[in-house]
């Protein structure tokens, strides 16, 4: 797959305000958006052992049978490979709709 295409990064970028009244915070989470299907565009720095190949031939961040990123460190909560983690990882922004539904879905 190639990079995506602006209109795609608009879809996956779109930047939300957060729900008034809610209290959204990384420190109070527990790496919910890692549990999340991460799509892989070129990213090439990310190891092919994190990777799966799905059906129609796309590639994303494995997961395992847990539903977290196979790149989350379970005993800290955070991100192994975060200095090169995929670009739809870099985008992602607390407090967006994503986060804050998969907050409600996960804690
Ligand atoms: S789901 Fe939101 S609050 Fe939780 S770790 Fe991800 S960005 Fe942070
Ligand atoms: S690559 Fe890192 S930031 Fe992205 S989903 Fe996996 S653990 Fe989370």
């Amino acid at each position: 797959m190639g990079a995506p295409s602006d209109t795609e990064k608009q879809a996956m970028t779109n930047k939300v305000t957060p729900r008034p009244g809610i209290k959204v915070t990384c420190e109070t989470c527990a790496a919910c958006c890692c549990r999340l299907q991460a799509m892989l565009f070129d990213d090439p720095e990310v190891p092919d052992y994190l990777v799966e190949i799905d059906p129609r031939g796309e590639r994303n961040m494995a997961r395992l049978a847990d539903g977290w990123c196979s790149a989350l460190d379970r005993e800290t909560m955070l991100c192994t490979i975060y200095e090169t983690r995929p670009w739809i990882c870099r985008e992602f922004e607390m407090g967006e709709d994503e986060c804050i539904s998969a907050r409600e879905a996960n804690l």
